[in-house]
């Protein structure tokens, strides 16, 4: 997933990414996740590739806020599983290490 094309507009893609919709492609047609990858410093590249073009995009997704990661611990303090807190209910956080991950936006946002 080397050679990426940065999106213009990451703002308004990032809202529909976290809502789970389809993100509108640059060259026409739609972008179709292909994952996430680790980002140093606590946030991640998302990479898509566009069901047109073929070409691939990656777009940056921030590492978790400070206030994310208190609504996080105040689910895991009453015992709670936590979800993700841009992705909302559903999609629940899960272990990959010593942190609590979302699996689609692949943010840290606490500890497990
Ligand atoms: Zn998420």
């Amino acid at each position: 997933m080397g050679d990426a094309l940065r999106l213009d507009d990451e703002k308004q893609l990032r809202k529909l990414f976290y809502a789970g919709q389809q993100l509108p492609s640059p060259m026409g047609g739609f972008l179709e996740p292909l994952g996430v990858r680790h980002w140093p410093g606590g946030g991640a590249l998302a990479f898509f590739e566009c069901s047109a073009s073929s070409l691939r995009y990656a777009m940056e997704i921030p590492k978790a806020t400070r206030a994310e990661r208190k609504k996080v611990r105040e689910v895991q303090e009453d015992g709670g599983d936590p979800d993700c807190p841009r992705h909302g209910e559903g999609i629940r956080l899960v272990r990959a290490g010593k942190d609590l991950v979302c699996p689609v936006c692949g943010i840290a946002y606490g500890k497990a």
